[in-house]
């Protein structure tokens, strides 16, 4: 991944009224355009510059270097696996076995990630990774913390800072995790598969 804004695969509205255009136009527009101008200048000169954001992710200490790094990579993660809501939306193929594996089916995957992304306090992240043995695992991450940089693959996640939701749900983050489902594009997710 490069230092720089994501192209959307979507119109800026057509995630509404979940994630609303006013949203895409703040979270999108002015937060993670805040983070990727914030890093390039941060690392103008150092042994950071030229490197990938994952590498970035994985080696900085913490520090603003690795928070603007942590905030790229989970946002362009974040945005790139959204599609416009679709019906009898679900994973398929070697995901879905993957899902079931590790959760016993897609509904009690997402009752435990749901509990996962409800219950972290503060701002943060819940994650969907996989392990070095090809195990799928639910994290919570604070502030800009992001699985790379404990080794696992990250494969989906929801923003649960309030600023990814507030325009549209204000304090009511279980009902905007509880809505995201519908427009999750799982095969991205699933191309994200090691
Ligand atoms: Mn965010």
């Amino acid at each position: 991944m490069e230092i720089k804004m994501p192209t959307l695969p979507y119109a800026p509205d057509a995630l509404a009224p979940v994630i609303s255009n006013k949203t895409i136009d703040f979270h999108y527009g002015k937060h993670l355009q805040g983070y990727v101008n914030t890093l390039a200048k941060l690392i103008e000169g150092t042994a950071f510059a030229g490197k990938s954001v994952e590498d970035i992710v994985r080696e900085a200490p913490d520090g603003p270097v690795f928070n603007n790094a942590g905030q790229i990579f989970n946002h362009t993660f974040y945005f790139m696996q959204l599609q416009p809501a679709t019906a009898d939306n679900k994973p398929q193929g070697r995901l879905a076995e993957a899902i079931n594996a590790a959760f016993g089916s897609f509904e009690e995957f997402k009752t435990q990630f749901a509990q996962a992304a409800t219950t972290l306090f503060g701002s943060g992240w819940a994650w969907l990774s996989q392990d070095a043995n090809g195990k799928l695992l639910i994290t919570k991450e604070t502030n800009a913390n992001c699985p790379l940089r404990n080794g696992l693959n990250p494969l989906f996640v929801i923003d649960v800072w309030e600023h990814a939701y507030y325009i549209d749900y204000q304090n009511r983050r279980a009902d905007y995790v509880a809505d995201f489902w519908n427009l999750v594009n799982w095969n991205v997710v699933a191309e994200r598969l090691k």
